[in-house]
């Protein structure tokens, strides 16, 4: 028998993108399927998912029951660029979304998210109990907020033999609403239950991802540090005290990177290839980026400083706007490059910015992978301010491609850099702190290292070396899997964990 799990996101690339989310999981599907695992995705059937130029052939599949929107259907296919099976599902509402999926154009959020979301939990609901044409799976893999109602779901059909498992990506994002919505939501009946009610209360509302944290198996966050945050008061937005409660069921799985798309030594969005002992090509990636953002003079002996990332408070957005006219007045040679997108105020902040260093900071508005490709391979160094980080992709795809990441000292990120002056050499640049003077010190410590040629080297050197590939977080979820799973299942997913060796050392003989 193989073990099954189902894995139900709101995103995944390439076909629907916002965050880190989606490339995690793509990325857990594909490494789950090379232990043999059958891992499938299910998602929202979003107009510019079906759509999209890589979209497969979709095959329409029934689903009889009813769902909170009313009516809809499955859309079978298979994930553009992988073997991982597909299911989105398709209903009017979610087919109605913009390039944003969860906020309309004046950035507020859609109105009716949470009976999209509902929708997403019955639908993987009515393929768990066998009502569709789809497998049934050992276990659903539930994603964040989103899929924050199946676990709960499951409990209350009956459906007890399925394990659930729910993964954290982010605490700030938690899916409440008015109780008032319950019946709309299908949940009228369970949220008269008084243990249900318990569950689903947070601060008198309904919310999504307490659901989930409730009455999950096994929960489950993307960093060490940020399963510890997680349960105070500064870092558990509210959600410490259930948090607490399950702390026994709650594990850290640190998350991994696809090292196969961001590859610098094999990258067809960025200008030249390079790796360590070839660093002529970086040189090259660097001058791309420069023209790309209109900065001059276009030349590889300027310190270049990038920013890639959601615009948000949570980024600090508005600490770095504080800071950066400081940091740009007292380092003249310093050229810096912006992506990103989010918030209005910040969007306008980054774009005046420029305005008042011309030449000097280039920004882009928008989402754009293969800028975002051009700015960790180009870049020196890498500013990525958080006030909380539960993992922080971005700084390991920086570090990937030889960009020193400068980074908080918080969740995920103090897991995966090290310090240059604490850890001997290191990866990196960590500091404390939320103010604009915090950032202004910790770019001029970046760019005193920079300036000692040998010493940049060994960090860059070091950053390179350092191997975030996804297999050994997908041995670690299967291990959770069988925790969770039926006595048979749990024997299926243990054996797969078993034969890596053996695999592997088939692998290396042939
Ligand atoms: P978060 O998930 O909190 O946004 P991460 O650093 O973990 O932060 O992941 C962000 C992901 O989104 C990375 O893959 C990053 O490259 C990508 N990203 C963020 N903003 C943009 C943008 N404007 N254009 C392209 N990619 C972006």
């Amino acid at each position: 028998m193989q073990a099954r799990v189902l894995i139900v996101s709101s995103e995944a690339v390439p076909l629907v993108k916002t965050g880190g989310l989606a490339d995690v999981v793509t990325a857990l599907a594909v490494s789950l399927r090379r232990l043999g695992i059958d891992a499938s995705i299910l998602m929202p059937g979003y107009a510019s998912a079906i759509l999209h130029p890589q979209a497969p052939q979709w095959t329409p599949v029934a689903l009889p029951r009813s769902l909170p929107g009313g009516a809809a259907r499955l859309l079978q296919g298979t994930m553009p660029d992988t073997d991982v099976p597909l299911v989105l599902l398709d209903t009017e509402r979610f087919r109605a979304r913009g390039a944003n999926p969860y906020l309309d154009r004046d950035g507020q959020e859609f109105t009716d998210n949470a009976i999209c979301f509902a929708d997403l939990a019955n639908a993987a609901l009515a393929i768990c109990a066998g009502e569709t044409s789809i497998t049934v799976p050992h276990v659903v893999h539930a994603n964040d907020w989103h899929a924050g109602l199946i676990p709960l779901l499951l409990k209350t059909a009956g459906l007890h033999h399925i394990g659930s498992m729910l993964t954290i990506h982010n605490l700030a994002f938690q899916g409440n609403y008015p109780f008032s919505l319950a019946p709309q939501l299908g949940l009228g009946g369970v949220a008269a239950m008084p243990q249900v009610l318990a569950g689903l209360e947070y601060w008198g509302q309904l919310s999504f991802l307490k659901a989930g944290i409730t009455h999950a198996d096994c929960i489950t966050t993307v960093s060490r540090s940020y399963a510890a945050e997680m349960l105070t008061t500064r870092f558990g937005y509210g959600m410490e005290g259930v948090l607490n409660s399950r702390r026994a069921d709650l594990r850290a799985i640190p998350n991994g990177i696809d090292s196969a798309t961001w590859d610098p030594a094999n990258d067809p969005m960025t200008a030249a290839p390079f790796g360590i002992g070839n660093w002529r090509g970086k040189a090259l990636c660097k001058c791309a980026l420069q023209a790309m953002f209109g900065l001059l003079p276009v030349d590889p002996f300027m310190p270049l400083l990038g920013i890639g990332s959601r615009m948000s408070h949570q980024k600090m957005a508005d600490v770095v706007l504080q800071a950066m006219p400081a940091i740009l007045t007292r380092h003249q040679r310093l050229q810096l490059v912006v992506l990103g997108c989010g918030e209005r105020q910040y969007e306008e902040g980054f774009a005046a910015l420029m305005q008042d260093f011309p030449g000097r900071v280039g920004v882009h508005i928008g989402y754009d992978e293969p800028r975002a490709h051009a700015l960790h391979a180009g870049s020196d160094m890498l500013l990525h301010a958080s006030r909380f980080e539960p993992f922080g992709l971005t700084p390991l795809y920086a570090m990937r491609y030889g960009t020193i990441p400068i980074a908080s000292r918080v969740g995920g990120l103090s897991d995966t850099i090290n310090d240059a002056v604490e850890s001997n050499g290191g990866s990196g640049v960590l500091f404390d702190g939320e103010n604009a003077a915090d950032i202004v010190l910790a770019v001029q410590r970046s760019l005193g290292l920079y300036h000692n040629a040998a010493q940049w080297r060994t960090m860059q050197e070091n950053a390179m070396r350092i191997d975030f590939d996804w297999h050994s977080a997908a041995l670690s979820y299967v291990d959770a899997y069988a925790d969770i799973a039926d006595p048979q299942a749990a024997n299926a997913f243990r054996r797969a964990v078993r034969a890596v060796p053996v695999a592997a050392a088939a692998a290396l003989q042939a």
